[in-house]
């Protein structure tokens, strides 16, 4: 026998975008409650504290222009540190077997003077489009119907070049470069301040890092939610008509005058709709797949890549690892972590973790030298094993989505209200972008209950 419970409005999905929407509703004095999958809060930001050490297994950086993440973090008085970036940046070698150092825009991150003439291109190009995810029109279309894979043979002739702008937008979207339109690099770089913006560090979307984990502001937006909150209770069918809303999970369910649905597109389309969901809705929803990321972090006694010169900073265009880093908190142990995104993250899926932990040291290996073997801890996550998740960052549309008004995405549906950072008009596919959606989403609402 299901239990009926009632509220003013019920949020599915407690990630950051959930947690943005049911806040902002409880701070104005609604009554809401928040189901949520999991055992725990913050979706695709997940820290993992292992020997004393915080590991954050998912979503970590904090841009320079993501204000409203700064703002909460400030609400609750975390604080952040810049990204590690002493040191020179290395690029994989494979006939030589070693890295080298690499850089050829000052104080940035490509490979060749060629690579340095692409990226001068594509931020011509960027200046020029609106900087949100759906924009459209006949210059949009045409953008959409480009892959950044036929980019890149195109227009860029050098293969060193080639290889390093396709590696870094390979672990900028998750996806392979033939699988994301110059569209959507074009709306996403114009949303983090341009295309070196969007690669980079200091004044970049890897600026800086949270001190204690970037799922701690979650955690404390869950402590105010207390008794609102549901967790492992999954959505599985929404009810809707003109007079409220049914969300039912497995031992419960919710009734309530809105819904705020926050949860990733394919898991959206997943629920069991009544009425069903519109076909361009649904259809635009397919369009929609996750990108595919396995995140390791290894942590170590000594910064031994420091000692030898070495930022922390690799890339690799054909090994098991896409791209490295240094994430070490400061005044903490030293930590290199690893991204490996699109293709190379489905082969590294499929492995047991600890054959695929061993592949990512044994690059760390190649790269840093022996000590590198030898990590107090290791962690790691391959996120398309995670069934609340179905991949990350986040989902990317496929080539010619454009046509198909993605800004639907964002538009009620009777008395549901969607969220998620793929709902977003900038800064989609970030934190930022979260809890922008959340925060929309709770003004659609409260405008609607205040409405006399
Ligand atoms: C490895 C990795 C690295 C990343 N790096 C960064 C970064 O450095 N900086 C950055 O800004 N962003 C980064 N991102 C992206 C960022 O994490 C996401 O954009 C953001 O967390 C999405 O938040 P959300 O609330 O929209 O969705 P989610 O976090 O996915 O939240 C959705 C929630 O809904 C729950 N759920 C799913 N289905 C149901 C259901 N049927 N019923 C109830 N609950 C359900 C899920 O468990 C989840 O908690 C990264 C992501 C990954 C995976």
């Amino acid at each position: 026998m299901t239990e009926r419970l009632d509220s003013e409005v019920v949020v599915v999905g407690a990630g950051y975008a959930g947690l943005a929407a049911a806040l902002a509703l409880h701070a104005t004095g609604r009554d809401v409650v928040v189901m949520e999958a999991r055992d725990r809060v913050g979706g695709r930001v997940h820290t993992e504290q292992r020997d004393g050490v915080d590991l954050d297994l998912g979503g970590m950086w904090v841009g320079a222009t993501h204000d409203r993440f700064r703002e909460l973090l400030e609400r609750f008085a975390l604080t952040t540190y810049p990204t590690p970036q002493d040191g020179r940046a290395g690029w994989w070698d494979e006939e030589a077997g070693r890295l080298r150092p690499y850089r050829l825009v000052p104080g940035k991150w490509t490979a060749a003077p060629a690579a340095a003439a692409a990226v001068a291109r594509i931020e011509r190009l960027v200046r020029r489009v609106p900087s949100h995810a759906s924009w459209q029109g006949s210059d949009a279309e045409r953008w959409d119907a480009v892959t950044v894979a036929d980019w890149l043979r195109r227009r860029v002739p050098n293969r060193q070049a080639r290889a390093a702008l396709d590696a870094s937008l390979v672990t900028t979207f998750s996806v392979e470069t033939s699988q994301v339109s110059m569209h959507t690099l074009f709306t996403t770089a114009a949303g983090e301040g341009g295309l070196l913006r969007m690669l980079g560090a200091e004044g970049g979307s890897q600026q800086d890092l949270v001190a204690g984990g970037a799922d701690g502001a979650a955690r404390r937006m869950a402590e105010l939610l207390g008794a609102r909150l549901h967790l492992s209770t999954p959505a599985r069918e929404v009810r809707h008509d003109r007079h409220g809303v049914t969300v039912v999970s497995d031992d419960a369910s919710w009734t309530a005058q809105h819904a705020v649905v926050a949860l990733p597109p394919a898991h959206v389309a997943a629920l069991d709709w009544h009425p069903s969901l519109p076909g361009p809705r649904r259809q635009l929803l397919q369009r929609l797949p996750m990108g595919s990321v396995t995140k390791v972090l290894a942590v170590y006694d000594r910064p031994f890549w420091r000692e030898a010169g070495w930022s922390g900073d690799a890339v690799d265009v054909h090994g098991p690892v896409t791209l490295g880093f240094d994430v070490s908190p400061p005044g903490g142990p030293p930590v290199l972590a690893s991204l490996t995104c699109g293709r190379r993250s489905l082969e590294l899926a499929e492995l047991p973790a600890e054959e695929r932990q061993q592949r990512v040291l044994d690059a760390f290996v190649a790269w840093f030298g022996a000590e590198a073997a030898t990590p107090l801890t290791v962690v790691d996550r391959s996120w398309e094993n995670e069934t609340w998740s179905g991949g990350g960052y986040s989902a990317v549309p496929v080539p010619g989505t454009a046509t198909m008004r993605p800004g639907v995405l964002a538009e009620p549906l009777g008395r549901v209200h969607f969220a998620g950072t793929e709902t977003a008009a900038r800064s989609n596919g970030y934190i930022e972008g979260a809890l922008a959606s959340g925060e929309r989403a709770a003004k659609e609402i409260t405008s609607l209950l205040d409405a006399p």
